[in-house]
């Protein structure tokens, strides 16, 4: 037994998992409205405050998952 197996515990090593019911991705994206709120997190696809820009971007990633079945 030896205390260097353990690992270390810190707030950059926090495990943050999407909020979303249901989703299991991991929560890379956070939003905290200030230093005193506890942050919370989401995955990108589940991330509700996305700029107009990242939005699109998702929508199009969403779209050519979609396997290409895309009637324009
Ligand atoms: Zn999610």
């Amino acid at each position: 037994m030896s205390d260097i197996d353990r690992a270390p515990k810190g707030p950059d090593l926090y495990i943050h998992y999407c909020e979303h019911q249901g989703c299991d991705n991991w929560g890379s994206w956070g939003n905290s409205p200030s230093a005193t709120v506890t942050t919370r997190w989401w995955c990108f696809e589940h991330f509700p405050h996305k700029s107009f820009e990242q939005e699109q971007a998702l929508r199009r990633k969403l779209e050519d998952a979609e396997g290409g079945t895309t009637v324009q």
